[in-house]
């Protein structure tokens, strides 16, 4: 078994786009999800904030007992819970990965970017 994780949106829309797309791009069996409405939005105002702390322990649980390798964090177009431009939430996005490789030095890191359509964009590649 090989487990990633995705720290996810609790949108509804994005669950299964980024399922499958973490499957594939990681080559593990199962997504581990920690959701938050807008995650990118709640790490990036303070990082270390009650809320990202919760965050940190529910990957750390995933890490921990499922030996996930691999973290992806998400945003997606008109997001309810972070509603700002999708330049913002990207630049979010590129932040985050930089925080969670420092965070995370042993995890493959990933951003994801969901558009309109739903369509999966990787970035934050090394
Ligand atoms: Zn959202």
């Amino acid at each position: 078994m090989l487990f990633c994780t995705a720290v996810n949106c609790m949108d509804g829309r994005v669950q299964l786009p980024v399922n499958r797309c973490l499957r594939e791009h990681f080559a593990a069996e199962y997504v581990d999800t920690v959701t938050e409405a807008g995650p990118v939005g709640i790490l990036s105002a303070d990082p270390e904030s009650p809320a990202s702390r919760s965050i940190y322990d529910r990957i750390d649980i995933s890490v921990t007992a499922h030996l996930s390798t691999a973290l992806a964090i998400v945003a997606h177009a008109n997001c309810a819970g972070n509603p700002i431009s999708d330049s913002d939430q990207q630049h979010q996005v590129e932040s985050c990965v930089v925080h969670l490789r420092r965070r995370y030095p042993d995890l493959e890191i990933a951003g994801l970017w969901l558009d309109e359509e739903w369509t999966v964009h990787l970035f934050g590649a090394p």
